[in-house]
């Protein structure tokens, strides 16, 4: 409760931050949200099914399928329909994803890969200038050739085929009707759509759909609609989940990428080869509990891996006020990413040490290397069996995570990336087009080496997304929850987990707790959400904390009591919330 009243102080000072990092690669970070989002009590509102999502109408949609009936799944639908609508910054039906699904009957964990495929055309230099250097980051964003099969929508068909209730032309309604009848516009939508950080809001396409009809941009607050999205969810309703990646409307979006400047090469034939992929979660016993996440290309393992080398340290006993848990914390964070960075990729394209990653004495090799002050900068270790060269992942953010619980006790944990602030910047049928292919190494060799994560044909990009499931040691479901944050999200996600079972926090304490994102020379950090004498005691211990990372996290979650309870929560940082069924 101190740490509670602590940290809402921090809140209540937040300013806003413009905050723009050295490194050539990152674009400009997400301003904070000026108001605190709305939250909501835990204790009020426990309740057996629920939403949590990154804005009230989605959460609103999710419940709407729960109540008629819906299966978790049948909300995730509606959820992620909505969003595409009010936080079309985050996540697109466009873009793709990675879910966990929970059958409580069963205690089955099944992994869904809703990521978005290069085209056949794709090749290794395709972010490369013709002097072989990489591509300006915008550059490359808002090029046709940032495009990539889009997943998500595919994705949560595989998932309705197994897992709904509900018919899927009953998943759309609420959707439908607020694009056509209109919305209030979200503060951080309009925030963003007002331009002036990222080139995407500055696209022909972006200008025309959030110009109003006196010749506007859109305003927080105001009422707008998006009625040629409206007709589209009409035609996925009725078409299936794989409408966008048909023509006419794969037609339009071929002709989109197509066009200048960077053209694409998306064909019909990429989009009738894309599959979404199904299969077992990646699931490791760590901190006296079972933590799931999707296996690669998600960077699951590497959260597994840091929660695995944290393990090892005493930051449980230390606690949330001790500098040195927050440098085993920074330190750990660098050491995955290390690891995260040069290790992980498509697996259908190269082999991912997964075992070797987490193999025990690895790990403790690993977590040796963390000394009582920050060390230099850590290089990746060497599992066995891998000949490719590292690439950096030091992406940023156009992502949101949901989590839903129906009736039964099923549960979606899923998180949604349409990758950049509206993605390419390219609009088809109401929709933002992705830049996922832009989470591909540009370079193609490094160090005379092929870089694991190149882009090749029919490759799906590295990805940071990392919905997470935790179960106790009677194998009793305990949380399900992510964030976005590029690749922040593994850290995002690993300081909420460590809130929760080593420092034994409630969950919205564990989310509130300041972010730090430690990646090779830089420890980055929330620096208005750390208490001063915190800093100060890392500053002693090597770590100058920079603004400039954090505040784009959006961690959502449920906590499931062992009574049955559910107690939920929301990021501050982002407008979301938790609401239970009949609340
Ligand atoms: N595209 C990134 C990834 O898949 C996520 C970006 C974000 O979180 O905004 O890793």
């Amino acid at each position: 409760m101190i740490l509670r009243s602590l940290f809402l102080a921090v809140i209540s000072l937040l300013v806003l931050t413009a905050c723009r990092t050295e490194s050539p690669e990152e674009p400009v970070i997400e301003e904070p949200v000026a108001a605190a989002a709305e939250t909501i009590e835990s204790a009020d509102d426990l309740g057996r099914a629920g939403v949590a999502a990154a804005h009230p109408l989605a959460v609103e949609a999710g419940l709407a399928v729960l109540e008629r009936g819906g299966s978790a799944v049948d909300a995730a639908v509606a959820v992620q329909a909505m969003l595409g609508l009010v936080e079309p910054q985050s996540s697109s039906i466009g873009g793709g994803a990675f879910l966990l699904h929970y059958q409580a009957d069963s205690g089955r964990v099944t992994a869904f890969d809703g990521r978005e495929t290069a085209p056949a055309g794709a090749t290794a230099d395709m972010f490369l200038d013709p002097d072989g250097e990489p591509l300006g980051w915008f550059e490359a964003i808002i090029g046709g050739r940032s495009t990539g099969v889009p997943g998500v929508m595919p994705m949560l068909g595989a998932a309705h085929e197994r897992y709904g209730r509900l018919e899927w032309d009953d998943l759309f309604n609420e959707t439908i009707a607020a694009a056509e009848d209109g919305f209030s516009v979200p503060q951080r939508l309009a925030r963003f759509a007002a331009g002036n950080r990222w080139p995407q809001a500055d696209q022909p396409d972006t200008v025309a759909l959030f110009t109003t009809a006196e010749g506007q941009i859109i305003s927080a607050g105001e009422t707008w609609a998006n009625p040629a999205f409206a007709e589209t969810l009409r035609a996925m309703a009725k078409g299936g989940p794989r409408t966008l990646l048909e023509p006419p409307i794969s037609t339009r979006i071929i002709e989109r990428t197509a066009a200048l400047p960077l053209p694409g090469t998306l064909r019909q034939a990429d989009f009738d080869a894309y599959r979404p992929g199904v299969g077992d979660a990646l699931c490791r016993q760590v901190m006296a509990h079972r933590v799931c996440v999707p296996p690669p290309p998600s960077s699951g393992v590497a959260l597994l891996q840091m929660l695995a080398i944290l393990e090892q340290t005493d930051i449980a006993e230390r606690g949330p006020e001790d500098p040195i848990a927050w440098l085993q914390f920074a330190e750990a964070s660098r050491l995955m990413y290390a690891d995260r960075d040069q290790f992980v990729a498509d697996p259908a394209f190269v082999e991912i040490p997964i075992d070797g990653l987490l193999e025990p004495d690895y790990i403790a090799e690993r977590a040796a290397l963390i000394g009582d002050r920050a060390g230099d900068m850590p290089s990746a270790g060497s599992p066995p069996g891998f000949e490719f060269s590292s690439e950096d992942g030091f992406r940023a953010t156009g992502t949101t995570h949901f989590v839903v619980v129906d009736a039964q006790g099923d549960v979606v944990s899923m998180t949604s990336s349409v990758e950049s602030i509206f993605g390419s910047g390219r609009v088809v049928d109401g929709f933002f087009l992705n830049n996922q292919l832009t989470d591909f190494s540009f370079r193609p060799l490094m160090d005379g080496l092929p870089a694991a994560n190149a882009v090749a044909p029919g490759k799906r990009p590295r990805s940071s997304m990392t919905p997470t499931l935790i179960f106790d040691a009677d194998d009793r479901l305990v949380a399900a929850l992510g964030s976005p944050g590029g690749s922040a999200i593994l850290v995002y996600n690993a300081k909420t987990i460590v809130g929760l079972l080593a420092w034994g926090l409630p969950l919205q304490e564990a989310i509130d707790l300041p972010n730090l994102f430690a990646w090779r020379e830089n420890f980055f950090g929330e620096v208005n959400r750390f208490p001063e004498d915190l800093l100060a005691g890392l500053a002693e211990l090597g770590i100058e904390v920079r603004a400039g990372r954090g505040e784009e996290s959006g961690l959502h979650g449920v906590f499931f009591h062992a009574d049955g309870r559910l107690e939920g929560a929301a990021d501050p940082r982002r407008e979301g919330v938790w609401r239970v069924l009949g609340d």
